[in-house]
């Protein structure tokens, strides 16, 4: 018998940003780490499937999930040490990744404001190596601390072991692995990234003599808040695609025929731009029954209303193939597919 609290056929709708009709066959509100080796007996006892389930921002679930949904709810924000120059702080993987920045910048701990109004969770964070305006989560993790469901115990991962890159890591292609908690390592002393082109463009304009973390973090919010629709208001998950990276030679072959924006990326590879090939497929604005491309922002795709993963996944074929043929260049989908 589990002495776990789980819950069944529940409704997974307002817990996915994509406001997709799912149910959990199983549901658990994980409030502490211990519970997982709970959960490990109940899934090998019932031969489940299980997936963790954060803020649901970065998701696309199917009708019926038949396993056991852990939904991380640990809380929790505490400092493990400090130098003169740094503060290591550990927050549990259950907290609202917004809220986390904020109580950061309130207890002056600075780096992250570049990731402000990032939907979802901190346990999530290191997964896709969220990134934003210039700045990679990376930079300021020193550990993930994590339970391993294949060995059902507690494992630890310094940065190095992460394999962090563009919006990867080694947990995003290891569902084994779950964050309970997230160590960062941040600066005492503000040290700002201003580098980003829309950032750079409104302190040319503003002109203001003084620029702090807080107002650093209160124009992400805004540049975010105009450009991005609210999940609230427009069902999405953010970025449907990653930024394509593809070798030199093909940049230089598109270069010749499209005045298309680069960015150099690793080992001399480069990136395009994924919204500016929707855009220029013609795709902006574009709707097919309940999904569509966003009309201000050809990068997301939103659900008008009720649309399935079903939907979801045939409009991104569509919109793949489109690109395909025009520019000869395949995106792939950031957010994951849970089936
Ligand atoms: C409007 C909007 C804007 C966005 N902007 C950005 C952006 O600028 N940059 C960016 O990088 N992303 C962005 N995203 C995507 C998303 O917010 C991030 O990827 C976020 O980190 C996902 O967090 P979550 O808690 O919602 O994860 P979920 O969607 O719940 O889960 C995503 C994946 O992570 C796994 N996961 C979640 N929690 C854990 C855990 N504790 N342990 C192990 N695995 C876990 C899940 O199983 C799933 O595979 C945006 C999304 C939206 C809707």
């Amino acid at each position: 018998m589990s002495r776990l609290e789980l819950k069944e056929f529940i409704s997974l709708r307002e817990y996915n940003t994509f406001r997709i009709e799912s149910k959990g066959r199983y549901y658990l509100e994980l409030k502490n780490k211990n519970e997982l080796k709970e959960a490990y007996n109940f899934i090998k006892y019932h031969d489940l499937n299980y997936f963790v389930l954060g803020g649901g921002s970065n998701i696309l679930l199917p009708e019926l999930f038949n396993g056991l949904v852990i939904h991380n709810q640990i809380k929790g924000i505490n400092v493990t040490a400090e130098t003169s120059e740094y503060i290591y702080i550990r927050a549990g993987a259950g907290l609202k990744w917004d809220d986390f920045i904020s109580e950061c910048l309130e207890l002056g701990y600075y780096g992250l404001e570049n990731l402000s109004y990032i939907p979802g969770t901190v346990g999530a964070s290191p997964v896709q190596n969220i990134s934003a305006y210039g700045v990679e989560v990376k930079e300021f993790i020193d550990s993930v601390e994590l339970f391993d469901m294949s060995l059902a115990r507690e494992v630890f991962f310094k940065e190095r072991e992460c394999y962090f890159s563009y919006r990867n890591s080694v947990f995003k292609s290891n569902p084994n692995l779950i964050v309970t908690a997230v160590n960062f390592k941040l600066n005492k002393r503000p040290k700002l990234n201003l580098t980003y082109r829309d950032v750079a463009e409104h302190l040319k304009k503003s002109k203001t003599a003084t620029f702090t973390p807080k107002d650093l973090r209160d124009l992400i919010v805004n540049i975010r808040k105009n450009k991005l629709p609210d999940p609230e208001l427009i069902p999405n998950a953010g970025s449907f695609f990653h930024n394509p990276i593809v070798d030199k030679k093909v940049a230089d072959s598109l270069l010749k025929d499209y005045d298309i924006p680069t960015f150099n990326s690793d080992h001399g590879k480069v990136k395009l731009s994924a919204g500016w090939l929707i855009e220029n497929a013609g795709l902006k604005g574009f709707r097919l029954n309940n999904v569509g491309v966003y009309d201000k922002h050809a990068l997301v795709l939103v659900n008008y209303a009720g649309a399935t993963q079903k939907e979801i996944l045939d409009f991104s074929r569509l919109v793949k193939d489109k690109v395909y043929e025009k520019y000869k260049v395949r995106l792939s989908i950031e957010p994951i597919i849970i089936t």
